[in-house]
């Protein structure tokens, strides 16, 4: 693979074989990928052979090997020119993403309240591989709601204010979902598990604001220097892994008849404007709108505790998703075109002025939640006009290490002692679920938010620490 350095943060990727367009990773060099053991710089060429992409294939400093597509990759296609919708480019946990909550409570209150909290979050937040959840959904019609209505219809049930919606993105769902092209199987697995973190990488993490970088834009987020806050990773469980399933499935079978050949069977896709395009559009919609309900909820959850515990109020600063793929509309070549945006890894982030931010966050731009790993920094950034990807930059550090690789050099009994010696917290739910994510496992977030900054995809904005983490 060979990589042009184009700038201190751009390298390129020269077609290629059947590429239809560069790929353009965004890294420094310390962060790119090495090549002998990851492949994501493969399945960036990869991508960029789908019928309809345009502009380039991109991967953020965060980029590390997917299904398919890389984890870490933002690939547009042209709707009217056939451009392609592959599930492979969005992944098996749909709508993937970060709810950041702010506290009125600062730092100082932390040490009498820190063992308290986390033992009633601990208690009230429902994780792990199996089943469990904070709402028990009646029937399949009330999940259809929360398929249709997402944070929507889990605030109209009592879950949560009205004002939450104006910070989440899409004002907490998806259009256009149709729960009908959402499988019986992916319906039984989401039945039990609305209002539950999931495992490993999912977290529910106590943090405070130790840093900020741009004063007005953070009071506009309502963050300040010293505040505790509530950051929340979570998606959309079995249902959104069943729902890529089936989908993939669906579309290996059509591809032959829309003549579409793709270097690597896990990047099936079809049309967007094609029967099984749409399916699929619909059935992730839905999916989203369940990983939203399902952060609505996990956030009520903290709620409870918070105001339990220590009589505080939590307002949620915002929102986002970083798996998912959205029909947006950008300049190609100079004039607007209707495209289909995947984002697997990747954070949309919404420039100043971008006309679907509510008014108070017009001014500044979108909030963009970057975690970083339960022991290292998080970051809230904002997103940046003319910025090159389609308004995207990266979703998190990104991994280094394999889950394998990190339980054998590491026990969880010994990292969680490491950690509460640093001021952090633990409670997980396993030894070795928690050795798994050892904050080694990941890439340095700071060199990342740099890198992703340097870029000129996003600025930053505040920088999080750890004060506790409820581990999936
Ligand atoms: P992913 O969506 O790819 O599973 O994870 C997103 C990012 O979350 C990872 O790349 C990693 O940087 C971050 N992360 C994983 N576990 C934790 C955690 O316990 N706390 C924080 N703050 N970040 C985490
Ligand atoms: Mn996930
Ligand atoms: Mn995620």
């Amino acid at each position: 693979m060979e990589l042009v350095e184009e700038s201190p943060y751009r390298f390129r990727i020269d077609r290629h074989g059947p590429m239809r367009v560069p790929g353009v990773v965004f890294a420094a060099r310390a962060l790119l990928p090495d090549l002998g053991e990851d492949r994501s710089l493969d399945q960036v060429a990869n991508v960029a052979t789908l019928p309809g992409i345009v502009g380039a294939a991109y991967a953020m400093p965060d980029v590390h090997w997917g299904y398919g597509f890389p984890i870490g990759g933002v690939a547009a296609t042209d709707v009217a020119a056939g451009g392609v919708v592959s599930p492979g480019g969005v992944g098996f946990d749909i709508s993937c993403g970060v709810r950041l909550l702010a506290a009125d409570l600062t730092r100082a209150d932390l040490p009498r309240l820190r063992e308290a909290l986390l033992d009633g979050l601990d208690a009230a937040v429902p994780r792990g591989m199996g089943r469990g959840e904070v709402w028990q959904l009646t029937d399949r019609a009330e999940l259809d709601a929360v398929l249709r209505g997402g944070s929507r219809y889990a605030v109209e049930r009592g879950h949560g204010v009205a004002a939450d919606l104006d910070r989440c993105e899409d004002q907490g769902a998806v259009g256009d979902a149709d729960p009908a092209q959402v499988s019986d199987r992916a319906v039984q697995r989401g039945q039990g598990q609305v209002g539950s973190l999931g495992s490993g990488n999912h977290f529910l993490e106590v943090q405070a604001v130790d840093e900020v970088y741009d004063e007005p834009t953070a009071t506009a987020f309502g963050l300040r220097t010293g505040q505790v806050c509530v950051m929340v990773h979570s998606g959309s469980r079995g249902l959104g892994h069943q729902v890529c399933t089936d989908h993939v499935r669906a579309m290996e079978r059509v591809m032959p008849r829309y003549g579409i050949e793709v270097p690597d069977r896990q990047l099936a896709c079809a049309p967007v404007d094609s029967p099984a395009g749409r399916a699929y559009l619909g059935a992730m919609a839905a999916a989203a709108n369940y990983a939203r309900a399902n952060r609505q909820l996990l956030a009520e959850a903290a709620r409870r505790v918070f105001a339990r515990v220590a009589g505080a109020r939590l307002d949620l600063v915002y929102d986002v998703s970083h798996n998912l793929a959205k029909l947006e509309t950008h300049p190609v070549d100079g004039s607007p075109r209707r495209l289909c945006v995947h984002r697997k890894g990747a954070t949309r982030a919404f420039p100043p002025g971008h006309p679907d931010l509510p008014a108070d966050l017009r001014p500044v731009g979108q909030p963009v939640l970057i975690p970083g790993s339960m022991g290292t920094s998080s970051y809230v950034l904002t997103g940046v006009a003319g910025a090159p990807a389609f308004a995207s930059t990266c979703h998190g550090a990104g991994r280094v290490r394999s889950r394998r690789q990190a339980t054998r050099t590491v026990r969880g009994q010994d990292l969680r002692r490491d950690l509460a010696a640093r001021g952090v917290a633990v409670r997980g739910t396993s030894w070795r679920g928690l050795a798994e994510e050892m904050p080694e496992a990941y890439k340095d977030v700071t060199a990342v938010v740099d890198a992703a900054e340097g870029a000129g995809l996003c600025r930053r904005v505040a920088r999080l620490v750890p004060l506790g983490v409820v581990k999936g």
